[in-house]
C-alpha cells in the first residue's frame, strides 16, 4: 500500500547491522507504507535518534560502535519518547527485560515474520498516538511501561518481573483473548521447560494481588483483559468450552 498524495509520512527509523536482514525489514515495511530509514551500527543511530523525528524506531540489541541497549538507554535519557520496538536473540529473557527496563515499547525475538513485525509496530504507533507515554490502562488497573509500575484502583501494586510481563502482555493486548502458548511464550521467553501449569500459577499469584475479575481465563482458549477490566464484579473464568 503506497501512501497517495497528501497523506502523512510515517517515518521509521530501523536500526539493523545485518544487511540481507535490514533490507528485508525496510521491503516489508515500504510495502505497508511507511517511509524507513537505514542504518547499520549504534553510533550513528544515537545520532539519528536524538536529532531527528521518528514516528518509531525498530533497534537491534548486537549493533557495532555502540550497542543497542546503551544507544536506548541514551535517547530516553536525553527525554526522547520515540517509541522503540527492539529486536532480540531468541529466549534472550534477561535482554527483554533489560530492554524493557531501559525504555523500550515492546520487543521481538528473532527470528520473525515481517507480518508480526508490522503488527506490533502499529501497535506501539497506535499506543503513543492516542496516549501522551507508555501508560496502558484496562478499567481499573493501569501499567507504566516506562517505570514498570502497575496500579489497581490507583494503589500501587508489587509484583515480580514475570507478574509484570505477564500483565502487560495482556494489556497491551486488551479485548484480545491470548493464547496459553502465546502468553507463556512471552513471559517466559521461549522456555520450553514452563508451561502451562507455570503460568496458572504465576496467574493465580498475579488475580490476588489485581483483584479476580480482571484477569478471565476462557478455558481452552487463553486469557484476556477486557478493555473494562475489573469494573464489574468476576469470578475470573469464563468457560468457552462446551457453552
Ligand atoms: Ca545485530
Amino acid at each position: 500500500m503506497a501512501l497517495s498524495e497528501g497523506e502523512v509520512e510515517v517515518r521509521i527509523l530501523v536500526v539493523e547491522d545485518e544487511a540481507a536482514l535490514a533490507e528485508d525489514v525496510r521491503t516489508a515495511l515500504e510495502q505497508a507504507g511507511f517511509t524507513v530509514e537505514l542504518c547499520a551500527d549504534g553510533e550513528t543511530a544515537w545520532f539519528k535518534g536524538d536529532v531527528e523525528e521518528y514516528a518509531a524506531i525498530i533497534l537491534d540489541l548486537g549493533l557495532p560502535t555502540l550497542d543497542g541497549l546503551s544507544v536506548l538507554k541514551r535517547w530516553r535519557q536525553a527525554g526522547r519518547s520515540t517509541p522503540v520496538l527492539i529486536l532480540t536473540a531468541r529466549g534472550g529473557w534477561s535482554e527483554r527485560v533489560e530492554g524493557i527496563d531501559a525504555g523500550a515499547d515492546d520487543y521481538l525475538p528473532k527470528p520473525f515474520q515481517t507480518e508480526e513485525l508490522i503488527a506490533r509496530l502499529h501497535a506501539i504507533l497506535r499506543r503513543s498516538a492516542g496516549k501522551a507515554s507508555s501508560v496502558l490502562s484496562a478499567g481499573r488497573v493501569v501499567v507504566d511501561a516506562r517505570r514498570m509500575r502497575v496500579t489497581v484502583d490507583g494503589k500501587a501494586v508489587a509484583l515480580t518481573p514475570l507478574e509484570y510481563r505477564a500483565l502487560a502482555y495482556l494489556l497491551y493486548h486488551a479485548g484480545r483473548v491470548v493464547p496459553a502458548v502465546e502468553l507463556v511464550d512471552h513471559v517466559y521467553g521461549g522456555d520450553d521447560a514452563r508451561g502451562q501449569n507455570t503460568l496458572d500459577v504465576l496467574l493465580g499469584r498475579l488475580r490476588r494481588k489485581v483483584g479476580a475479575g480482571v484477569i478471565v481465563t476462557h478455558r481452552g482458549f487463553g486469557y484476556v483483559v477486557e478493555e473494562e477490566a475489573g469494573l464489574s464484579p468476576g469470578e475470573g473464568v469464563e468457560g468457552r468450552d462446551g457453552a
